[in-house]
This record gives C-alpha cells, structure tokens and sequence, in this order.
C-alpha cells in the first residue's frame, strides 16, 4: 500500500506536497478548497501551474477530499443543489490540478432507498457538468444518525444507480475507522478476511480506489466516527499488519486522516510492513 497523510494546503494547495515530503509520505490527499464554508475561490492559473510542478517533481499521487458540508441526500432541495454544485466544482478542480480521484461522503437522509436515489443523481450530474477523468470515490461511513453509506451494500447501491457510461467514473474509498464503527470486524486475521471478501463481492476490489487509515477511539459497531493514532484505539495494530501487506492492494494509496503526528502514524504503518 502506498502511504500518506491528509496534508494542509495553507499558502496553497501546491504546498501540500512539500508537507508530504516532510511527512516521509508516498502519496497525499489535499481539500482544493476551504472544506468548511459553501464559498470557494477559484483557483489561480499560476497555482494550477505549481501544483502540476511539484506533483511531476515529486511523483507523488494525489488523491482530493470534498467539503464536508456537501450532503448530496439532503431532503432540502436547496441544500442539495448547493452540494451537487459544490460536487462538481470540486471535481472541476480536480480536472485542472490533474488529481484522478474526489473522495466524498455520500450524506444523509433518513430513508435510505430515497436517499440512495439522491446520491446517484447528484453523481450523475456533476459528472454531466464535468466532462473528463477523475472519479468520484464513495467513502464508507461509520453510519452516525442518518448517514448513509456504512454498509457495503449502501456503498454499491448508490454506484449501481449511477448509469453505466458514468459509473465507470466511480469507485469506493475504504475508511477503517468508520467500517470498524460500522460494526465490521477487521481486528482478527479471520475477521478481517471475512470483512474483505465482503467487500469484494458487494464492490468489489478493483473498484477500491483508496484507504483511510485511521484507528477508532470508539468501540466497534458504535456508529460513531472518532479518529485516533495508529495503533491507539479500539483497532490496535493488527488490521494495518494485515492491510499494509496485503497484496491486493499494493498500488491502493492510504491516508491517515488523524488532527495530527502524520509523520509518525506514517512510520507506524511502514513499520509493520513485512521485507
Ligand atoms: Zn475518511
Ligand atoms: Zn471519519
């Protein structure tokens, strides 16, 4: 597995590549925009430029997180407008940075059939308005009060609704944190094998495009959605033996998305990596 960090783009995103370097990380994800407000400002043409520099100086691949206000399920037609619209500006982004993959939460809505149908349109739609390569990743979610997206099922469901000229356009982001708040069990090597052929046969691993690596500082099954170090929380050390080696998913990226110590969590997960 190629391992990274959630990196800061302070100055600009195309500084987020010497953090990564600084991290020791292989691989990065980056916001292209301020994630907590609806108001983004367009990104520069010398900015753009940079960017594409350091990721050809660096070679590191790029993976980009959406605003966490974006709630494609929202029942609130406005709020949903805004989230597909903010959807597909990020993807735009994206396009122009050359970033292949836009990680998103699906979002929330308290029947899930209808807001399945939801997702998948605000999918279809930004990938109408932005014609081009990079993917919209699904990620997994820890399932906290209505969000959607915590089974595998939920997950592939959504894609599935996506017609089948755009589906190819997306794919799924694993988040050990959430699928272990989920209630899936990757703490033992019998576990962890049951969770992952699970997910082979409900998405199925090729279209697994990207790892969060994060520990949980709450029990499995809670539904809630707390990052911690490495090693620290309720998962321990194990599952990121396991996944770290995998062979799956040796060109997979992963990135710790923990508030802080990114450089150390980094070198916790290649230390369990067997030579
Ligand atoms: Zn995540
Ligand atoms: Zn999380």
């Amino acid at each position: 597995m190629l391992l990274g960090a959630h990196e800061g783009i302070a100055g600009g995103v195309s500084t987020a590549f010497s953090r990564a370097e600084a991290d020791g990380a292989d691989c990065l994800q980056i916001f292209t925009r301020n994630a907590r407000g609806w108001a983004a400002k367009p990104l520069e043409d010398d900015e753009v430029t940079r960017f594409r520099g350091e990721a050809r100086r660096t070679g590191k691949p790029v993976a980009a997180h959406s605003s966490y206000l974006i709630n494609c399920a929202a029942p609130d037609r406005v709020i949903r407008k805004k989230s597909w619209e903010a959807l597909a500006d990020e993807l735009g982004r994206c396009e122009r940075l050359g970033i292949p993959a836009l990680i998103f939460h699906p979002g929330s809505h308290d029947d899930v059939a209808e807001g399945t149908k939801l997702v998948a349109e605000a999918m279809e739609r930004a990938l109408d308005r932005v014609p081009g390569k990079a993917k919209l990743l699904v990620e997994t979610t820890a399932g906290q009060g209505t969000s959607l997206g915590w089974r595998f099922e939920q997950v592939a469901a959504i894609r599935d609704l996506v017609p089948a000229g755009k589906r190819r356009r997306t794919a799924v982001c694993v988040d050990t944190c959430h699928i272990h708040a989920a209630g899936y069990d990757i703490t033992t090597e019998d576990g962890y094998e049951k969770t992952i052929g699970e997910l082979d046969r409900v998405v199925g691993l090729s279209n697994v495009r990207a790892f969060h690596l994060n520990d949980s500082k709450k029990p499995i099954g809670c539904r809630v959605d707390r990052h911690e170090h490495i090693g620290e929380g309720a998962l321990g050390l194990a599952p990121f033996r396991l996944l770290v080696n995998d062979d799956r998913f040796a060109e997979t990226p992963g990135f710790v998305e923990t508030e802080s110590r990114w450089k150390e969590n980094i070198e916790v997960l290649r230390g369990l990596v067997r030579r």
